[in-house]
């Protein structure tokens, strides 16, 4: 029984990964590609982000705070990048289990803890209705039963949470070291990015996870700002960054990359456009070919239209109806624009 005990323990302190200095990743696993959890242990122990929503997800948190010796008691609190499920949504449960640990996020967040799977359900659950609204040629396809288990594999059990509101350059001291509160939103409209001068690294969440990440307009995304907040990454001074998903990386390249492929996804909408007028579909049907199924589906839609989107708030692009259909249209006498 002890020596079960003990290889599941090993087990279980395996999965994190050693970032020096008294950090920690963890990649929680959900029902898409999992998300990572930051363990930074100084005088107090905190976490940044807490994974997925779904029990499963939960239990593989608890299991692997545990094997490091955590228990409510020393965790000292939850900072979120976002509220986005995989992110937040472990924290929800968390919170029912752990009650005595805080949790921190940006201050537009409070009322969305509070009502949280309320508000999953108005922003994620809805993705494949809202985008079928936008894209009526591909409508059977968004709504089918086999693109709908996506977005319900993000059901979460109820919960609410208190969270400790956080502003835009707002300092948390973990003991030796702080993090500095930045407000970047893009990929999300509440999203922060942490950044710690001691070690000259910054947690980006969503921000930057790699060639680019996925901005959705149904999930609070805008193209414009994640441009501003890509410029904003620039004049920190830091030279790794540490994701939502997948490993830490040298930041300046990755900013390069990220602002390389959301700018090249405008321009090719752009050239896409100069041969006439279209809808969302066809526009994605020519920079998609094959569109994948779900759930690649309901992020390369979502990415078209969150592009086509910014290109009209820009005056690049306009929208005709004809016959009850909307069409984008590029304005040829359109000067401005840029990766701004
Ligand atoms: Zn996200
Ligand atoms: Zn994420």
């Amino acid at each position: 029984m002890a020596r079960l005990g003990g290889v599941e323990t090993t087990a279980a302190r395996d999965v994190w990964h050693d970032l020096g200095g008294g950090w920690w990743r963890l990649t929680v696993p959900d029902p898409y590609r999992g998300a990572n959890v930051y363990l930074l242990v100084d005088h107090g122990i905190y976490l940044v982000d807490a994974g997925h929503g779904s029990p499963e997800a939960l239990a593989f948190l608890v299991r692997a705070l545990q094997a490091r010796g955590i228990s409510p008691g020393s965790l000292a609190g939850v900072i979120y990048t976002h509220p986005h499920v995989d992110h937040m949504g472990g924290g929800v449960l968390l919170a029912e289990q752990w009650p005595q640990v805080k949790h921190l996020a940006h201050r537009e967040t409070v009322e969305i803890a509070r009502d949280y799977p309320g508000w999953v359900e108005r922003t994620h659950r809805c993705v494949p209705d809202a985008l079928a609204g936008h894209y009526p040629e591909l409508a059977g396809e968004l709504t089918s039963p086999a693109t709908r288990v996506w977005a319900e594999s993000y059901y979460l059990a109820p919960g609410s949470l208190e969270v400790v509101p956080l502003a835009d350059g707002q300092e948390i001291s973990l003991g030796r070291t702080r993090l500095v509160v930045l407000y970047t939103p893009g990929h999300q409209e509440k999203h922060i990015t942490l950044y710690c001068p001691q070690r000259r690294a910054v947690i980006t969440g969503d921000l930057l996870i790699g060639a680019s990440t996925s901005i959705q307009l149904f999930t609070g995304g805008n193209v414009g700002q994640y441009y501003r907040s890509l410029d904003r990454m620039r004049r920190v001074k830091a030279d790794m960054f540490y994701p939502g998903h997948g490993h830490p990386r040298p930041l300046g390249p990755a900013l390069d990359l990220a602002e390389k492929t959301v700018h090249g996804q405008e321009e090719q909408i752009r050239q896409i456009l100069s041969a006439g007028p279209l809808t969302a579909a066809q526009v994605a049907g020519k920079m998609f070919p094959r569109l994948p199924p779900a759930p690649g589906i309901l992020l390369t839609l979502g990415l078209v239209l969150s592009h086509l989107t910014h290109l009209v708030e820009e005056g690049a692009v306009k929208v005709e109806e004809r016959e009850g259909i909307r069409y984008y249209c590029l304005q040829p006498h359109w000067d401005g624009g840029g990766a701004g």
